[in-house]
């Protein structure tokens, strides 16, 4: 048996510490699943308490104007704009990042319109692919979804390649592609190239105009901790902007909405990819937990979250050992995301006998434990106590139960 890291002094000298406490997260729950739905903020649940009554009751359409309601999905595009390396003006909020993938996604192919092949990857989200290919389909142009292992994507490009469509941290295993190289191969092949960053925004740096993106999608409400349905976003590199005709052409991303003008004209910038009215309280929810990113670097969050990724996966293979964990997510924390995942043959049960002890992860078919770590709101004391809870669940084999094996609809 190894040595326990020093978690203590791993936790003394955390300059993210302080964080914790604006996260009102329930007494005795060990949180790992901020991959998938971020917690509550108190600055959160007082914005949307004050945007109902303050904004909505008290001033009613005035709102549009007075509280900026007009504005916010610009604004807090540009919020999140900082935390994915995009310049003031590229990022928007609007819709889910399902429809923001078909909104890019249909206009990278305009632009590349004598290439039919939009490549994409076995680690990417369903959505994404579902996306793809009904519009490969709906736009009834010859265009053709073509699915490679994450491995293979690159000796894949060609000259048919329209668009490389990948999202960054595969979300079963926490993978995570070289989005740098990648996508200069992707512009060596003439292609242009797509990110889903659902699971790298708030998680880590990302740096889409060192990468040269061309678009980028990603969600709300995961390491955002926007609040469930929160509102997504979406990039578009500068240079293109002025040339991406939106296929959804709504009224919020014309030039003009309120001169309701029969024909359309595109909004000059990113903002012409929005489509209709955004959902404005949970856009205020989404502003307010984005203060948490407010004054911290993103390599302090990073750097904490390998250590939290480091000591989570030494300590379950130090308690562990012979339960027949096998470790899903790469060991090498440069090519990892902010989540580590084991196989089980029992996943599924043993996920909910871990919840049952207020130990939250989740579980993706057919048998991984997903758990996820987002530095702003862990302790390594609390990921060590979470290795411990899943020994001695494996231990005693009280995972066994009849109500720990009835799937719920989500899992
Ligand atoms: C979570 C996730 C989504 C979710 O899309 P929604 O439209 O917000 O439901 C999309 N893509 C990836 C890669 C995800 O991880």
């Amino acid at each position: 048996m190894s040595e326990a890291p020093d978690i203590e002094a791993l936790d003394a000298e955390d300059p993210l510490a302080s964080r914790r406490a604006e996260f009102l997260i329930p007494e005795g729950v060990i949180y790992l699943d901020g991959n998938s739905l971020g917690p509550l903020t108190a600055r959160a649940r007082d914005r949307i308490a004050s945007a109902v009554t303050d904004e909505w009751g008290a001033m009613l359409i005035r709102g549009w104007n007075e509280a900026g309601w007009f504005h916010a999905p610009q604004r807090v595009g540009d919020r999140i704009g900082r935390l994915v390396g995009a310049p003031a003006g590229s990022v928007t909020v609007a819709d889910n990042t399902s429809t923001n993938v078909f909104k890019c996604l249909s206009a990278a192919l305009e632009l590349r319109a004598s290439r039919k092949v939009i490549l994409s990857d076995s680690g990417n989200f369903p959505t994404d692919l579902y996306i793809a290919s009904g519009l490969a389909e709906g736009l009834g142009k010859g265009h053709e979804l073509r699915i490679v292992q994450p491995e293979a994507v690159e000796a894949a490009l060609d000259d048919s390649v329209a668009v490389m469509m990948l999202t960054e941290v595969d979300y079963r295993t926490g993978r995570r592609h070289d989005m740098k190289r990648l996508t200069a191969k992707a512009h060596e092949a003439g292609a242009l190239a797509m990110w889903d960053l659902a699971h790298s925004a708030g998680a880590f740096a990302v740096d889409l105009t060192g990468a040269g993106a061309d678009f980028a999608v990603g969600c709300g409400y995961k390491y955002l901790n926007g609040g469930p349905g929160a509102p997504a976003f979406l990039y578009v590199r500068p240079e293109l902007q002025e040339h991406v005709r939106p296929l959804i052409a709504g009224w919020m991303g014309h030039a003009a909405p309120f001169a309701f003008d029969l024909g359309y004209t595109p909004l000059e910038g990113v903002g012409r990819m929005r489509v209709g009215t955004p959902p404005v309280l949970s856009l205020a929810g989404l502003d307010a937990a984005l203060d948490m990113f407010d004054g911290v670097e993103m390599a302090a969050i990073r750097a904490k979250s390998v250590s939290l990724c480091e000591t989570f996966i030494r300590e379950v293979e130090r308690l562990c050992a012979g339960h027949g964990l096998r470790l899903v997510s790469p060991r090498d924390p440069g090519v990892r995301g902010s989540q580590v995942s084991f196989a089980h043959p029992e996943g599924y049960a043993v996920m909910q006998a871990l919840i049952a002890r207020g130990v939250i992860g989740d579980f993706r078919a057919p048998d991984v434990m997903r758990f996820g770590f987002a530095p702003l709101y862990l302790s390594h004391r609390e990921v060590a106590a979470a290795a411990a809870a899943l020994a001695d669940i494996l231990e005693t084999g009280s995972w066994d139960r009849p109500e720990f094996r009835a799937r719920a609809a989500v899992t």
